[in-house]
């Protein structure tokens, strides 16, 4: 079976396809980069509209014979950004006249940590750039662990590293600069299962704007928010009673946090799996993978009403594909 997959909700303007039999997933990417700030929704928009015939073009011709299903990431996301994704996916499969699939991005997230590892039931940690939350499954849905009460986790990295000067994406030159850097304290905001990051971001702001070195502050930041993630990580595995943890989202790419949630499951005796780059940030592989489950269990949506969802929250997905989706 191969299944094209659409994902467009936000920088990244993508398109793969998936083939099941090889587990081939061949991805094709074209990154929104602003010249100045962060991501400006209208500029996004215009991107996607712009890159999406072409990736979507060259993932087709290089897939081995026909396409059974056209999948697309349905939200969360940037709406505009959303509804070229969705017109895309729509003419598409009608085009093809194969079924339609409505991808839940933050579940793509998971899933794709779950189908790489082969891990059955998996807590799973989304450090993404618009998101931050731990998931697991119970009763036929992936439940809301704990969350971020404001922004999410990559887009308080670039909200401070915006106010140093640097350009989008910032959390690279997060990393970068925090492995020269000393740590400094910042306010460490776990309420729950729930963490903060606003009043970190402001406090590193003040931090720079002071003196600190921004070697420093990067490590404080690295050092404390990561920190929160992986705390409630682990005490998700320990309320849940799983020994397997999953890692989802762009953030995910920093070394020092996969170090950090690597040691804390090797203390614990949990397995750990973190995708490859090019499945943790924003791509359509994810979305590719978990339609091919989706459109397997029968999953698929009309065009009347596969409306897009800008506040698409992944406890609201009905899971049908897992094995276990009746427990
Ligand atoms: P979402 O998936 O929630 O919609 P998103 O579309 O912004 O979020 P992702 O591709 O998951 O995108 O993540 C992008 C974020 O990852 C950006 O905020 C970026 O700064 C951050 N990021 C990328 N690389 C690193 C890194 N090495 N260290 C820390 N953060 C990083």
């Amino acid at each position: 079976m191969r299944v094209v997959g659409i994902e467009g909700t936000a920088w990244c303007a993508s398109a793969a396809v998936f083939d099941t039999e090889r587990d081939r997933v061949r991805i094709e990417s074209d990154a929104y980069e602003p010249e100045s700030g962060g991501i400006h929704p209208r500029e996004a928009a215009e991107h996607m509209r712009e890159a999406i015939p072409a990736v979507i073009e060259t993932a087709l011709e290089d897939a081995e014979g026909p396409i059974d299903a056209v999948a697309f990431a349905r939200g969360p996301g940037i709406g505009p950004c959303l509804r070229i994704v969705g017109s895309a996916a729509r003419a598409l499969a009608q085009g093809l006249d194969v079924p339609l699939v409505g991808v839940n991005h933050m579940v793509a997230h998971l899933e794709i940590g779950r189908h790489r590892s082969g891990f059955e039931s998996p807590v799973c940690l989304n450090a993404s750039g618009a998101n931050a939350h731990v998931l697991g499954y119970h009763n036929g849905r992936y439940r809301v662990l704990g969350e971020t009460m404001d922004t999410g986790v990559g887009n308080a990295l670039d909200k401070f590293t915006r106010h140093v000067g640097w350009s989008h994406p910032g959390g690279p030159k997060v990393e970068d600069h925090a492995k020269r850097g000393e740590y400094v304290p910042f306010p460490y905001v776990v309420k729950g299962m729930d963490f903060s990051f606003s009043g970190i971001m402001s406090a590193a702001k003040d931090a720079y704007d002071d003196g600190t070195p921004v070697e420093d502050v990067c490590r404080g930041l690295e050092e404390t928010v990561f920190g929160m993630l992986t705390e409630v990580a682990e005490r998700a595995l320990s309320l849940t009673g799983r020994d397997e943890l999953v890692l989802g989202g762009g953030v995910g790419q920093n070394a020092r946090l996969r170090g950090m949630l690597a040691a804390m499951c090797e203390q614990r005796g949990a397995g750990f799996y973190a995708p490859e780059p090019r499945f943790l940030r924003d791509n359509a592989g994810m979305i590719a993978v978990l339609g091919a489950k989706m459109y397997r269990a029968g999953d698929t949506l009309d065009v009347a009403e596969s409306a897009i969802d800008p506040d698409y929250r992944p406890d609201e997905v009905a899971v049908t594909w897992r094995d276990d989706a009746e427990d």
